[in-house]
């Protein structure tokens, strides 16, 4: 039987194609639900099981999506697998599409002044239908309440938070706090994407699973966070034989 929720190393993941996520998600936009979305990778499992406050946030998300054929293999491992990867960079793109369909307002925090605002004119163009609700750089005072009011009043629907992890999370945290509604979504580097000038891997590298490999060939200064990958291995390894929870 196909499990709602799976749990890797005490993470909770929800257990569903990226099609239910985007209609689920949906129906929480249309419904006006407070909606905390994370798409968590093998990287933000292993820093949530060394921060003890960060994991408690992730506990309190209201969709966990497993980001990355890591979690997806962890899963099978663990003899409870989950149906499919559902990266974060493709649940934004499809929210972004949803948007565009219904006119809703979209708010873009997070990146360099100059990233964020070619991110917008490619959606825009990308998508006429969708509203631009406002958008900002991301490096600001995260502290600062003002930007919390700031945003909040443009109303948004969606509010798309790229200041990597686990900066974004806690921000969205405080964000939703404050605010009347919205589905707030941690979207890590995906502006730099949107902004053309940092190309997602061509598509054969995508179907082969193997996008980590190709950026840490173009960005080596990404190896000291990706060598998160062979101890969050090891630490399935030893949930399969302790048969703990993480
Ligand atoms: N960033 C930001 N504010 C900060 C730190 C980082 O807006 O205080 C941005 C940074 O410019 C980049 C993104 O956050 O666009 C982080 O991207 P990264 O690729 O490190 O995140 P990942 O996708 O690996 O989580």
């Amino acid at each position: 039987m196909m499990q709602k929720k799976v749990t890797i190393l005490g993470i909770p993941f929800d257990n569903l194609t990226r099609r239910d996520f985007l209609s689920e998600l949906y129906q929480r936009m249309q419904n006006k639900q407070k909606t905390f979305l994370v798409t968590a990778n093998p990287e933000i499992v292993m820093y949530a099981r060394d921060h003890r406050s960060y994991h408690d946030l992730l506990l309190q998300a209201d969709f966990i999506a497993p980001d990355g054929i890591g979690i997806v293999q962890a899963s099978r491992r663990l003899g409870t697998p989950i149906k499919e990867r559902v990266p974060g960079f493709e649940l934004m793109m499809g929210l972004l599409e949803l948007a565009d369909q219904d006119q809703k307002r979209v708010y873009f925090i997070g990146a360099k002044e100059e990233i964020v605002s070619l991110a917008v004119d490619n959606v825009s163009k990308k998508w006429p239908g969708l509203k631009i609700a406002g958008y900002h750089h991301g490096y600001f005072n995260h502290e600062d309440p003002e930007m919390i009011e700031t945003v909040r009043q443009t109303q948004p629907d969606i509010i798309l938070v790229a200041f990597g992890f686990p900066l974004q999370e806690n921000w969205i945290k405080a964000y939703l706090d404050e605010a009347d509604y919205g589905i707030a979504v941690g979207v890590g580097g995906s502006f730099d994407v949107l902004s053309g000038r940092t190309k997602r891997a061509p598509r054969l590298v995508q179907k082969l699973h193997i996008e980590w490999l190709y950026r840490l060939l173009k960005q080596p200064s990404r190896y000291k966070r990706m060598s998160a990958l062979p101890s969050f291995i090891r630490a399935v390894y030893r949930q399969l034989k302790d048969g703990s929870a993480g």
